[in-house]
């Protein structure tokens, strides 16, 4: 199955992007699609659609706009808990060691990576960022 992971702008700003693909292709994922993006006020607004109205909410979005990110489409057994446990808790203060949270991220906010919370926010996450020609197209 496929789930969504964003290397956030922190980590693309830091040169850490290589090392985080890396950690994901040892894990076991397969990156399907990834592209760099710098994400608009409008898409970041959509994509953190649920979290509207938290204090967190505009400083998340002025954060995602800051620079650029890269969003990928990552398969494996059971990609989405895997991923979640890869990356590790919100808080890299909090995230076990070794997780893609605890190696990269500066604080809760600029966290170095996203992924999905659910096979139903993973199906939009992905749907989100990457048309079906761009995850079938190159691998037949
Ligand atoms: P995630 O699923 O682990 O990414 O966490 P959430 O869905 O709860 O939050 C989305 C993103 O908002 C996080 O990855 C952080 O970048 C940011 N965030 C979450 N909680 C906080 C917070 O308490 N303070 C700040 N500044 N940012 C937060």
């Amino acid at each position: 199955m496929l789930t969504l992971g964003i290397i956030k702008p922190d980590a693309v700003a830091a040169g850490k992007a290589g090392k985080v693909f890396a950690h994901l292709e040892k894990a076991g994922f397969t990156v399907r699609a990834a592209r760099m993006t710098r994400l608009s006020q409008g898409q970041a607004e959509a994509f953190y659609e649920v979290h509207r109205g938290r204090p967190f909410y505009d400083s998340l979005v002025a954060f995602m706009t800051s620079g650029p990110c890269i969003p990928m489409a990552l398969e494996c057994d059971d990609a989405v808990a895997y991923l979640r446990q890869v990356i590790g808790a919100t808080d890299p203060a909090q995230a076990e060691p070794g997780t893609i949270r605890k190696l990269f991220a500066e604080s809760k906010e600029r966290n170095a990576i996203h992924a999905s919370d659910s096979p139903e926010n993973a199906a939009r996450e992905v749907a989100f960022f990457f048309a079906e020609s761009e995850l079938k197209g190159l691998w037949g």
